[in-house]
């Protein structure tokens, strides 16, 4: 099933062969495995700045296809929202998931074997089990207090 991100007639490997700054925007938008990770609210130790993530979703997320359930308007009801972009991808980094591809890449480190850019298979981040399909609760059902008990470990 296709997770709605184009990764048709791309280069092979572009990611290896340009810096990021360089990517088209459909290269860009390519590089998200789907996975979803970064709709999920974090905590921020103030004093250390470590970043954690929790099982508590965004209120847009929908954790069967992992994808933003209105993406193009989605600033209306979650004005916070990154749009992230390569000239602001090193203000974000630090709280990207650690499976991110953009975090991986601004790291220099490699695409892992089940992105769906390697597979070829939009499903490949779902059966590696590095999605947030059929595991979170909702925000709106999580108050901010309890947070803290839905931490997850990463990478997942
Ligand atoms: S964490 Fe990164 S790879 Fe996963 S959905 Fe978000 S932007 Fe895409
Ligand atoms: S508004 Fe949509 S894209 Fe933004 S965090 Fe929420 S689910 Fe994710």
């Amino acid at each position: 099933m296709s997770d709605g991100i184009n990764r048709n007639g791309l280069a092979n490997r572009f990611w290896d062969k340009k810096p990021l700054t360089k990517l088209s925007n459909r290269e860009w938008e390519a590089l998200c495995d789907g996975c979803g990770k970064c709709c999920l609210n974090k905590l921020e130790d103030e004093d250390s700045g470590e970043v954690a993530l929790t099982r508590v979703a965004c209120r847009l997320l929908d954790d069967a296809t992992c994808r933003c359930a209105h993406y193009e308007n989605r600033h209306q009801f979650v004005p916070e929202c990154i749009v992230l972009k390569p000239d602001n991808l090193d203000t974000h980094a630090y709280w990207m998931p650690q499976t991110c591809a953009y975090r991986l890449l601004w790291e220099g480190k490699p695409l892992p074997d089940w992105h769906p850019l390697i597979t070829g298979d939009p499903a490949s981040v779902h059966t590696a089990g590095v999605s947030v399909r059929g595991w979170t609760v909702s925000e709106f059902d999580t108050p901010e207090e309890e947070w803290e008990e839905h931490i997850i470990e990463e990478p997942l």
